[in-house]
């Protein structure tokens, strides 16, 4: 059977924290500024200069999936990496975004030239991770530390790729300890992939 690789979307396959920024400033006149790698605290009305309440988020992340996903343009060398590595694997992308809009995802990909099965996902995805490995080679990518702890834990045999796509973003999130390595450029990864998938 062909080794299966594991893709978080947002931050690995397309960019994130930009759109985002984008969206909440044109569509909801919020100002997102990272500071430090949080949403909250980040991100204040521009008329008011108040902070975002907590009790306000939900709504944001809502519409932006609704409304500004295909804002979400791919990391750099995303498509030409993993249009190479799927001629040598299955990919399938492992993403948590609630299931209402699991299928703008699937078309906006589809569009960008990734036609990628995509599994919607709530809280930690090393269960999941474990799932679609189901005992083939297989390696997981995705920017959240915790994700790659969850990974460790329920599916200790697949290859975990720390990668953060934007490059603001980078220098605040330290190396996820769980994983094996830590790789931001696609450039870089698809060769680390390629050489974890002979190995096992
Ligand atoms: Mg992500």
């Amino acid at each position: 059977m062909k080794p299966i690789l594991i893709l978080d979307c947002d931050e690995v396959i397309l960019e994130f924290a930009r759109p985002f920024a984008q969206w909440l400033h044109d569509a909801r006149n919020v100002s997102l500024r990272f500071d430090s790698f949080a949403l909250m605290g980040n991100m204040r009305h521009i008329s008011s200069g108040e902070l975002v309440q907590p009790e306000d988020f939900p709504a944001l992340i809502d519409g932006f999936f609704a409304e500004g996903q295909r804002l979400q343009q791919p990391a750099a060398d995303a498509v030409a990496a993993l249009t190479r590595l799927r001629g040598s694997m299955d990919l399938v992308v492992l993403t948590n975004i609630p299931e209402n809009w699991r299928d703008i995802r699937v078309q906006h990909l589809r569009d960008l030239g990734l036609d990628l099965p995509v599994h919607a996902n709530d809280g930690p995805k090393g269960r999941m991770v474990r799932d679609l490995a189901a005992g083939r080679t297989a390696v997981f990518v995705d920017d959240l530390p915790p994700h790659h702890s969850s990974a460790l834990k329920h599916a200790p045999h697949v290859g975990r790729l720390h990668m953060v796509a934007d490059a603001t973003l980078r220098g605040l999130i330290p190396a996820a300890p769980d994983a094996h390595a830590r790789i931001d450029t696609w450039a870089q990864a698809a060769p680390w992939i390629e050489q974890w998938m002979e190995q096992q």
